[in-house]
């Protein structure tokens, strides 16, 4: 069966970043006429599909209403976002107003114009904070995990969440709220929430010692890039509005993702531990049992091979880097 949006226009936001160009490449596929919106502060050009028609355009610019109203959009996936959670520590007042205020200018234009479906990405582990003891064991944390966002990051994300139910109700504007664990995969940078694995990466690559922070005990939910995009595709297809977790379900700390990245680039670095980061959130992991039941979503790829293909991408842009002129991430 096509896809609902099959030969419908959809705008990716953030399309020419880590998750959002492989969203572009995967609703190409489906058939669907992609836009991608993007200031390109983090994302990367040669990130965007040959397919797809690009505007180079900030989330917060009054354009985007003309825009809106040229194009009529059918469906929008929401990625642009101040990303970075130190970032948003570091700078509240900026976090909030591209999280805050760009989304409700996208909403509002895309509200007058006709705009049929939203699929917001959110996240899991910034909302929930470390597990509570007293949900599920403090094992995988479900949707209705308490919200404690510890970061100006996590307090956009649910806020924006707040103004999805809200457009719903008073515009009949359904949407879809996906709380991501921690994405890692090709194209990744080391700002997002998986950075971890880019910067390790790059560091063995270029044989230098990467460093974990503190014991290495701090464990996160990583889970493969390709299996979010699956998520997305389904989530634009859902019939309503909801708030659901995608993750894996299976923690994994620093010192084991340390292993697998070092045997994946040769296996000569060290374990070396050096001062704990003040404040750290210790665990994360998400039960995306909900996403299985109204998705029909599962996590497909095992860690081990998620990385195998992150590090296999790492190589080879490194090996092409010259040529392509693209520059180090980590410096
Ligand atoms: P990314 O930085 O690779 O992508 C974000 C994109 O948004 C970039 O291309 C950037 O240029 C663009 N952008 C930033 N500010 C913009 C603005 N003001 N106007 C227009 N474009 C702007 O990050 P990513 O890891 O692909 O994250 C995509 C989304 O997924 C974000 O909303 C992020 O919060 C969410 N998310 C990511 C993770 C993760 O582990 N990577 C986890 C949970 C949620």
């Amino acid at each position: 069966m096509p896809h609902p949006y099959s030969s419908r226009k959809v705008l990716v936001t953030g399309g020419a970043g880590f998750i959002g160009s492989h969203v572009a490449d995967a609703l190409i596929a489906e058939g669907a006429n992609v836009h991608v919106l993007d200031n390109l502060e983090g994302g990367r050009l040669e990130n965007i599909p040959d397919a797809a028609v690009f505007h180079e355009m900030d989330i917060r610019d009054p354009a985007v209403a003309t825009l809106f109203e040229e194009e009529k959009f059918a469906a929008m996936v929401h990625l642009a976002a101040q990303m970075d959670v130190r970032k948003s520590v570091a700078d509240p007042a900026f976090d909030a107003q591209v999280n805050v205020l760009g989304l409700l200018n996208l909403l509002e234009a895309g509200r007058a114009n006709g705009l049929e479906m939203v699929v917001f990405t959110s996240t899991g582990g910034a909302i929930y904070g470390d597990p509570d003891p007293n949900v599920n064991g403090g094992g995988p944390q479900p949707e209705s995990h308490p919200e404690l966002p510890a970061s100006p990051y996590g307090i956009t994300k649910l806020v924006s969440e707040h103004y999805l139910r809200f457009f719903d109700a008073a515009h009949s504007l359904p949407y879809v709220a996906l709380r991501f664990a921690n994405v890692y995969g090709p194209r990744q940078n080391p700002h997002g929430e998986a950075g971890v694995v880019a910067i390790f990466t790059e560091r063995l690559l270029r044989g230098e010692q990467p460093v974990i922070n503190g014991p290495g005990k701090q464990t996160r939910d990583y889970v493969f890039v390709g299996d979010v995009v699956k998520a997305v595709v389904s989530a634009l297809a859902f019939a309503g509005s909801d708030v659901i977790n995608i993750g894996t379900g299976i923690e994994t700390d620093v010192n084991e993702l340390f292993e697998h990245l070092n045997r994946l680039t040769g296996g000569r670095a060290e374990e070396k531990h050096g001062p704990g980061m003040p404040g750290e959130q210790q665990r994360s992991v998400l039960d995306a049992s909900y996403a299985a039941d109204v998705l029909g979503w599962r996590p497909e790829v095992a860690l081990a091979d998620g990385l195998a293909e992150t590090v296999a991408w790492f190589k080879a842009r490194r090996d092409n880097a010259p040529a392509s002129g693209i520059t180090d991430p980590v410096s």
